[in-house]
């Protein structure tokens, strides 16, 4: 929470700079709603964020400034707090008639303007902004200014983080946010399951959630391009991508990570869930059809997220799929696992890989 009363009042061109100078979503979201707060006097401020899961819509509130506090809610936290998207009638009929803005008056006389932010054709945000007073034209002015610059920035932001081929999010992307995001998200112990969560027949009670990261490599992706050309190779990667999307959550993430090397970062499932959910995918590039060349394999190598640097757990999920190319390809490895059962030793910790780099 911080306070943005105690702030001086700041003029507009300053308000753009600050806003501009941000390379990180929620910072620039917060700059801008601080902005629109400052400088047209309203009541409240919320920036509302739409995500999709098991196919239905819900809404997320991310942050909100209200009696000039800014209180933003964590981004891993707060699964809980979403609200299906049928209940914000307003952002219903903006999807609906692809509208840029809509006003409206709510039950107790305040008045409320929506502003959708779409990417890629989607709405994928919306600020709501509520005045006990009608918005006059002069300060429509200046939330429109401000909105459109916000609008502009974030798509210029949106397209350095992504790939051009696959609009998947790029490596550079992966470095930032796995650095800024791992030690966040990783639980203090790696994710080999507690044996006292066993039962004696196996069966695990109260299984842990944990966050996951998968390395994928396409299996004889050289044959494709040799026997079909370059052209088929990259529309390959294209598909593969679109079946990536489809098989993972929308607060999962995917990278491409190298020429046709993938990286899944799964949050808060447990390593059953994890394994089933990997496996599906793997299973979804098995039965499509890709155009000309037919029938493409994925291999996939995965790992519990825990307190080691971001080299070590790459390297393990690494390890992992190479084991997976190994043993035939088409198939999904958990480190973890190998490690247990003696087929790989752990052999890289934080302390080698310092003096191995
Ligand atoms: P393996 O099953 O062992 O992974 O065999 P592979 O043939 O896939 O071997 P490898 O992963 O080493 O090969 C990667 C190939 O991917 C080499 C390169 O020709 C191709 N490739 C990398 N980036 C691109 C790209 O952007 N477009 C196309 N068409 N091909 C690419
Ligand atoms: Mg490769
Ligand atoms: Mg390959």
């Amino acid at each position: 929470m911080q306070d943005i009363d105690d702030e001086m009042k700041k003029p507009l061109l300053k308000h753009l700079v600050e806003i501009t100078a941000h390379r990180e979503h929620s910072r620039l979201a917060v700059s801008v709603i601080s902005a629109l707060y400052q400088l047209t006097n309203v009541q409240a401020i919320r920036m509302l964020e739409i995500f999709t899961m098991r196919d239905e819509h819900y809404v997320q509130e991310k942050m909100v400034i209200r009696d000039g506090a800014v209180h933003t809610i964590d981004d891993h936290t707060s699964e809980d707090l979403k609200e299906p998207l049928a209940s914000f009638p307003a952002m219903m009929a903006c999807i609906r008639n692809h509208l840029n803005e809509y006003l409206e008056t709510a039950d107790d006389g305040s008045h409320v303007l929506w502003l959708p932010v779409w990417l890629h054709g989607k709405m994928n945000s919306c600020v709501e902004i509520r005045s006990d007073r009608p918005f006059e034209q002069q300060i429509m002015d200046v939330i429109h200014g401000i909105f459109h610059v916000y609008c502009n920035y974030q798509s210029l932001l949106d397209y350095s983080e992504r790939d051009a081929l696959t609009g998947l999010f790029n490596r550079k992307t992966f470095d930032e946010q796995f650095t800024r995001y791992a030690f966040a998200i990783a639980p203090a112990e790696s994710h080999a399951l507690d044996k006292d969560d066993r039962r004696h027949d196996g069966e695990v009670i109260d299984e842990p959630k944990g966050h996951w990261l998968a390395v994928v490599d396409i299996d004889h992706f050289k044959q494709v391009n040799d026997r079909y050309g370059h052209l088929y190779g990259d529309e390959v990667l294209i598909l593969m991508a679109n079946i990536l999307r489809a098989s993972f959550r929308s607060h999962d993430r995917i990278f491409r990570f190298g020429g046709e090397e993938f990286v899944i970062l799964l949050r808060a499932t447990t390593l059953t869930d994890a394994r089933k959910i990997f496996d599906r995918f793997r299973q979804n590039v098995q039965e499509y059809d890709f155009p000309q060349v037919g029938k493409v394999t994925v291999s996939l190598g995965f790992v519990g997220i825990s307190r080691e640097t971001p080299v070590v757990i790459l390297g393990h999920a690494d390890q992992a799929l190479y084991h997976a190319k190994k043993s035939g390809r088409n198939r999904i490895c958990f480190y973890e696992e190998l490690v247990d059962s003696g087929v790989l030793t752990s052999g890289i910790t934080t302390n080698d890989t310092v003096e191995f780099f």
